[in-house]
C-alpha cells in the first residue's frame, strides 16, 4: 500500500506491558503493574459515584463546550474559561497542537529521552523533528535549548515541547532553567512552547516553576495538565490546556465537537472536588519514591531522584534481561532501550505490598543475573 513516507518511517508508540497477556502468557495468578504511571490507589469512590449517576444519560451527545469542568478549573487556577481547551487526553491535545500549527516541513523540537508522543504526533502532521541531547544528569537540556533558539533559530521552527517534570527521567527544570528558554523565546508569535506538567501534583522541589504565571507573561506559552495520572481517570481519557485565547480559539477551531466524553466530564469534576484522594494519592507516592530510594541505594543500583510517580533506574545489566526475569515473577517495569537506555528501568509507584513485593523480586532477579550480562 502507498502510504506518506512520513508515516512509513514512524516508530509506533509501545504501551507498558498489560496485566492480562502478562498472566495469560506466563500462566500467573497475580501479576503487578508498574509501568504505567497509574494511580494505584485505584478510582476514587467519589467518581464512581459520580460515573453510576451518569450512566443513565451516555445515550446522549456529550456537552461539546464541556461547561462545567470548564467553570471548575477556571475558577480553580484562577483563569478565565476561554483559556482552557480540553482533549481526549492530553496526548490529544499533543497532536492538535502540532496539526493546529504545522505546515508539512515545519519543525517541531523535543529533548530525546522524553515523552514518545511528541515525536509521534509531530511525524503524523509531516513536521521534521529536532531532538536534542541530554546529558548524564537526564535533564531536558534547556541551556542547549537556549543557545540554538538565540542563535540558529530557523524560520520553519514552530513548537518545543518540554514534559516538567520528563518522563520516562522524572528530572524537572527549575524557574531559571526554564527561564533561560523563555527569555529567548517567549512572547514569539510564530513559535510556540508547551510546558506539559502530566505529573506536576507529585512535584516536591520548591524551585519547580509556575508555568501558570509563564502562560500569563508570554503570550506563546502552553501548559498541558491531564487526569490520567494523579487524579486516576487513565482509562476514561481527559487532559487540558492552559493558553491565552488566541491560541486557545484555533485549537477549539479544529478539535472534534464531542473530543471528550460525557462520562469523563462527570468523572472529572468529581475527581476534582475528591481532596481527600488527592491528598493521599500523593503521600502514597511521595513515601513510595522515599522507599524505593532506600532499596535501589541498598542494591548499588544508580538510579535519578524523580518528581513524578516513578524512578528510573540502572540496572547495571541488559533492562530486557531484568525486564524479562521480573515478568516471571508477576512484575511488569518499563525497560527503555528504546530510549537509548539499554540498561535502564522505569519503575512506577505502587501500593505498599506492590513496592515491596517489587522491590523483592528486583533483589532476587540483581542475584541471579550477573552484572554487566548482556550490555
Ligand atoms: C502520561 C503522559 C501524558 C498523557 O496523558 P493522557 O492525558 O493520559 O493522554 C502526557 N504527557 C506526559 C509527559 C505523560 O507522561
Amino acid at each position: 500500500m502507498k502510504v506518506s513516507p512520513s508515516i512509513e518511517k514512524l516508530v509506533p508508540y509501545v504501551p507498558g506491558k498489560p496485566i492480562e497477556e502478562t498472566k495469560r502468557e506466563l500462566g500467573l495468578d497475580t501479576v503487578i503493574k508498574l509501568a504505567s504511571n497509574e494511580n494505584p490507589l485505584g478510582t476514587s469512590a467519589k467518581v464512581k459515584e459520580a460515573l453510576m449517576g451518569a450512566l443513565d444519560s451516555v445515550f446522549r451527545y456529550p456537552d461539546a463546550s464541556c461547561f462545567e469542568l470548564t467553570q471548575k478549573i477556571s475558577s480553580r487556577l484562577q483563569v478565565p474559561p476561554d483559556w482552557l481547551a480540553f482533549g481526549n487526553g492530553s496526548d490529544e491535545l499533543i497532536d492538535l497542537i502540532t496539526r493546529t500549527f504545522c505546515e508539512p516541513g515545519d519543525r517541531v523540537l523535543m529533548s530525546e529521552k522524553s515523552f514518545a508522543a511528541y515525536t509521534i504526533r509531530a511525524q503524523s502532521a509531516r513536521a521534521e523533528t529536532q531532538v536534542f541531547q541530554m546529558g548524564e544528569d537526564l535533564k531536558i537540556p534547556a541551556r542547549e535549548i537556549a543557545q540554538y533558539l538565540r542563535k540558529s533559530r530557523r524560520p520553519t521552527d514552530r513548537v518545543l515541547f518540554i514534559a516538567n517534570p520528563n518522563n520516562p527521567t522524572g528530572t524537572y527544570l527549575n524557574r531559571d532553567e526554564m527561564q533561560e528558554i523563555l527569555s529567548v523565546a517567549g512572547g514569539w508569535d510564530d513559535f510556540l512552547i508547551v510546558i506539559d506538567e502530566a505529573y506536576n501534583e507529585f512535584v516536591r522541589a520548591s524551585d519547580y516553576p509556575d508555568s501558570l504565571a509563564l502562560v500569563k507573561n508570554y503570550s506563546n506559552v502552553i501548559t498541558l495538565r491531564t487526569m490520567g495520572k494523579v487524579y486516576g481517570l487513565a482509562g476514561l481519557r481527559l487532559g487540558y490546556m492552559v493558553a491565552q485565547p488566541k491560541i486557545t480559539q484555533w485549537v477549539q477551531r479544529i478539535r472534534q465537537p464531542f473530543n471528550v466524553n460525557a462520562l469523563a466530564q462527570v468523572a472529572a469534576v468529581a475527581a476534582l472536588d475528591d481532596g481527600d484522594y488527592l491528598k493521599k494519592s500523593q503521600e502514597a507516592v511521595w513515601s513510595g519514591l522515599d522507599y524505593f530510594y532506600t532499596e535501589l541505594e541498598r542494591f548499588g543500583l544508580p538510579f535519578w531522584k524523580s518528581q513524578a510517580n516513578f524512578v528510573l533506574f540502572d540496572g547495571l545489566r541488559s533492562g530486557r534481561e531484568i525486564f524479562q526475569a521480573l515478568l516471571k515473577k508477576g512484575v511488569i517495569m518499563r525497560p527503555l532501550a528504546n530510549y537509548g537506555l539499554p540498561r535502564h528501568l522505569r519503575l512506577s509507584v505502587g501500593l505498599k505490598e506492590e513496592n515491596e513485593a517489587a522491590m523483592r523480586a528486583l533483589e532476587n532477579v540483581l542475584a541471579t543475573v550477573p552484572e554487566g550480562s548482556g550490555v
